[in-house]
C-alpha cells in the first residue's frame, strides 16, 4: 500500500484522549480497502467512556463508528468502489455466510471478524479516528458528495433507527411520540416522520425543543406541561399509537403506558441508561391492554442499505443534529469534552490527510 502508517485518537484512560501513531499492513487484501478517514461523529458509546459510565469496554479504546471517508486504494477483487470515492462504513462485522447472515440477522453473525476483540499492538475498537484503515468493502456504502462527513457519519446510528422502526411495525397513518429530542430522539423522529408517521416530540431542555420545533416537530415540554394531558389534546383522546423511548429512565418508562391507546399500543425501548433503570409496570395492565413493550439495539446490513438511502436522498435531514463547532483529531480531547456536555449534538472531529 502506498500509505506505511497512520495517526489515529485513542482514549488511555477515563478524561484522557491522545492521538498515537500506528503502521499498517502491508498490502491490501482482496476485498479490503484503504479508505482516508475524513471525519468522525462522537457516540454516546465514546464520550460515556471518556467520562468514565462504561469502562467495561476497556482500555486503550481506539473507538468511534460514526465516520466518512474517502477511498484510496482498493484490493484486487473489490468491485463495488473505487479510489475518490466518498464512503461511510457499516459497524458491522458479518461473515456473509453463516446461517445467522443468510437469513438477513447479519448483526448475530455465528463467525464475526472481531472489531470487539483486541488489536494485535493492544487496542480496543476499531480505530474510527484514524486518518487511515483498511476496511473490507462489504462494510462500505458509497455516499451522496452532497453530503458533509458529519452528515454521512450518521449512516450507522440511522441505521440503529431504521431497525427499531422496523421492529415497531410503524405505519403511515400512525401517531408516535418520541421521548427525548437529543441526537438520537431526533433521529428517530426524522425516520418515523419519513415512514409517513405522525410525530410528537416531548424534551424538558430548552435547547433541544428548539431544534425539534425547527426541525418542524410538534412538541411538548415535558418540563413545563403534563405530557399525558398534552398528548391527550394533541390526539383528540386517542392517545399516541407508540412511544419510542429515546432516553432511559425510570419515569419515562413507567409513564410510557400512559401516553399510548387503551389497546394494542407499542413502546420502544431505543435507549440505554446507565446504571440501568428499572420499572414498576404492572404485568396485568401489560397483559389486559395488550401492550407491546419492544427492545432494539444494532442494526442489519439491510437497514444500513436503507439508512444509506435515507440520507443520501435527504428523505431525512441530520443537520440540525450536527454541531457546527468542529474539533480536529489533535484537539480529540476538546471534542471529547465538549459532547459531554449536557444539550450537545454531534460533535465531530475532523481528521486531516
Ligand atoms: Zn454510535
Ligand atoms: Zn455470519
Amino acid at each position: 500500500m502506498k500509505i506505511k502508517s497512520t495517526r489515529f485518537g485513542y482514549l488511555a484512560k477515563a478524561h484522557d484522549a491522545e492521538v498515537g501513531e500506528r503502521q499498517l499492513q502491508e498490502t491490501l487484501g482482496d476485498n479490503e480497502v484503504l479508505v482516508h478517514m475524513q471525519g468522525q461523529n462522537l457516540c454516546t458509546t465514546d464520550y460515556q467512556q471518556w467520562m468514565g459510565l462504561r469502562e467495561h469496554q476497556g482500555y486503550p479504546m481506539a473507538g468511534g463508528h460514526e465516520g466518512a471517508g474517502v477511498v484510496v486504494e482498493v484490493g484486487p477483487n473489490v468491485k463495488t468502489v473505487k479510489p475518490g470515492d466518498f464512503i461511510a462504513m457499516a459497524h458491522n462485522e458479518s461473515c456473509g455466510v453463516c446461517p445467522q447472515c443468510r437469513i438477513g440477522n447479519d448483526m448475530d453473525c455465528e463467525n464475526p471478524r472481531g472489531l470487539s476483540a483486541v488489536s494485535e499492538d493492544g487496542y480496543h475498537g476499531e480505530f474510527g479516528f484514524a486518518q487511515y484503515k483498511v476496511v473490507p468493502e462489504r462494510t462500505l456504502f458509497r455516499m451522496n458528495p452532497d453530503l458533509t462527513p458529519a452528515e454521512a457519519g450518521f449512516l450507522e446510528p440511522v441505521s440503529t433507527v431504521v431497525k427499531g422502526i422496523k421492529k415497531l411495525r410503524l405505519q403511515p397513518h400512525e401517531t408516535v411520540v418520541v421521548v427525548g429530542a437529543g441526537t438520537m430522539g431526533l433521529v428517530n423522529a426524522q425516520v418515523a416522520k419519513s415512514y409517513g408517521a405522525r410525530v410528537i416530540v416531548s424534551e424538558l431542555m430548552e435547547n433541544k425543543l428548539e431544534t425539534a420545533r425547527k426541525s418542524g416537530f410538534e412538541t411538548i415540554d415535558s418540563g413545563k406541561e403534563d405530557v399525558v394531558e398534552r398528548v391527550k389534546e394533541l390526539t383528540d383522546g386517542k392517545m399516541a399509537d407508540c412511544v419510542i423511548l429515546a432516553v432511559a429512565n425510570k419515569i419515562v418508562l413507567d409513564q410510557s403506558v400512559d401516553l399510548i391507546k387503551h389497546l394494542d399500543g407499542r413502546i420502544l425501548v431505543f435507549a440505554a441508561g446507565y446504571p440501568a433503570p428499572h420499572t414498576d409496570l404492572d404485568s396485568n395492565l401489560i397483559h389486559y391492554r395488550r401492550i407491546e413493550i419492544i427492545g432494539t439495539f444494532g442494526s442489519n446490513m439491510v437497514d444500513y442499505a436503507d439508512a444509506a438511502m435515507l440520507l443520501n436522498t435527504r428523505a431525512i435531514d441530520v443537520r440540525p443534529m450536527c454541531e457546527p463547532k468542529q474539533f480536529d483529531l489533535d484537539h480529540i480531547q476538546d471534542a471529547f469534552a465538549a459532547a459531554s456536555t449536557p444539550g450537545m449534538y454531534r460533535v465531530h472531529v475532523t481528521i486531516p490527510e
